[in-house]
């Protein structure tokens, strides 16, 4: 067995002592680390007893990665976004009406500077073993005819900022149709920012691992959707992420898709020298038959795969995203944790 790596997201972090029970039973349910989301509340609000948090799940034997849940609405999920509130500008622009958007432009100094700022105190003030970047992308992402959602030709970002920069870089206006250049454009400054913060975290905690997180969509020569971190190649290539990991599935979708898409993930990870990530959702929807989780994991383990994730701690059990059965479901991913772990890494 090849896994080396399960865990589960974990949020609504708040009392050290509480947590500590949560973090032995997912212990007993197979997993050697835990991502913790960090919304922008709990960071600006919590931050003392995050520290807290993390060094209980570090002493439990844990292995703890930070995720800037949310943060701008540029990452996944569904916590608001303190920055979107405190500023009216900075944010991203749709191409075809010019209307501001409910998410921050990362290609401004003001939210550059922001997230710079986060993830430098976090580094600094919390022993953590890394960061998780959970789904990186720009606003209306979704291009074109999709398996994951339906068709749409408007984007963003065209602020006045990015306007600028393109123009610079490229000597022409920045178009409203999505030419290649614009592609190009968006991808490199997605990454750009991502880039430059792994490094800041990793001069200040040079043991750090980056886990680069995108979306689990085709991408190929017909279908894009067009989200900025489209292209595995250039993101795999990053040098400063060590990761490379794809997103949960949707159990509707057919076992060929999730086929697909881990060989795929394994591939990228192999070329430039990373480790794989792949996710399970254990939240929101379950398979018809829930051991199904049990054969998905031994799928991943199968094809090479070297960390296992899914969202979330208990099913999401409590929240209007839970699982039908959601307990259940943490259950059976318990098992097949149990299942698909090299017993090396088991925590004892
Ligand atoms: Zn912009």
């Amino acid at each position: 067995m090849s896994v080396k790596e399960t865990g589960v997201s974990y949020y609504g972090l708040s009392y050290p002592e509480h947590a500590e029970k949560d973090f032995k039973e997912m212990i007993q349910h197979n997993c050697n680390s835990v991502i913790l989301a960090l919304s922008e509340f709990d960071i600006d609000f919590w931050f003392p007893n995050i520290i807290k948090i993390a060094k209980t799940a570090k002493d439990l034997g844990l292995k703890v990665y930070l995720d800037t849940w949310g943060i701008g609405k540029w990452f996944g999920g569904e916590p608001p976004s303190i920055f979107l509130n405190n500023n009216t500008r900075n944010r991203q622009v749709s191409a075809f009406t010019d209307e501001p958007l409910a998410a921050a432009c990362f290609n401004t100094k003001a939210f550059r500077d922001y997230f710079y700022s986060i993830c430098e105190r976090l580094a600094v003030e919390v022993e953590a073993d890394g960061f998780f970047w959970d789904e990186p992308h720009y606003a209306l992402p979704k291009s074109y005819a999709s398996i994951t959602g339906g068709a749409g030709d408007d984007w963003a970002c065209r602020c006045e900022v990015c306007r600028k920069n393109f123009e610079g870089q490229y000597g022409y206006e920045m178009p409203r149709i999505m030419t290649r250049e614009v592609v190009s454009f968006r991808e490199n400054s997605a990454l750009e920012i991502l880039d430059e913060a792994s490094r800041r975290i990793k001069a200040i905690r040079p043991s750090a691992r980056i886990v680069c997180c995108v979306h689990a969509t085709i991408n190929t020569y017909y279908v894009k959707e067009s989200r900025g971190y489209d292209d595995w190649n250039k993101v795999g290539k990053t040098s400063s992420f060590d990761v490379f990991s794809t997103t949960i599935l949707s159990y509707k979708l057919p076992r060929s898709y999730f086929k697909e898409i881990t060989q795929r993930t394994v591939d990228i990870s192999r070329k430039y020298g990373k480790e794989s990530q792949r996710w399970l959702m254990n939240y929101y929807q379950q398979p018809d038959d829930v051991a199904e989780i049990r054969e998905i994991a031994r799928l991943y383990a199968d094809m090479g795969v070297d960390s296992l994730y899914a969202w979330t701690y208990r099913g999401g059990y409590g929240t209007v995203l839970a699982a039908p059965n959601a307990l259940e479901m943490w259950d059976m991913l318990g098992e097949a944790y149990g299942e698909v772990l090299d017993p090396k890494y088991k925590i004892k």
